[in-house]
């Protein structure tokens, strides 16, 4: 059986990181090397990311 992994690469730091197999599209993942934020879309069974410009009181660092 064939597990589908979804990895997906960080466009700021370039980290290579696995997303959870039942992530929803829309959801938020962040880097977990530079804790970069974007939006998961999920299109024909393939990943990406898409730069997360909402408003988030916490980012910065
Ligand atoms: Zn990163």
């Amino acid at each position: 059986m064939a597990t589908q992994k979804l990895v997906v690469q960080c466009k700021v730091c370039g980290t290579e990181f696995e997303l959870p197999e039942d992530v929803m599209d829309g959801e938020i993942a962040s880097c977990p090397t530079c804790g970069a934020r974007y939006i998961v879309r999920l299109k024909g069974g393939s990943v990406t990311l898409e730069e997360f410009k909402g408003d988030v009181e916490d980012y910065g660092e």
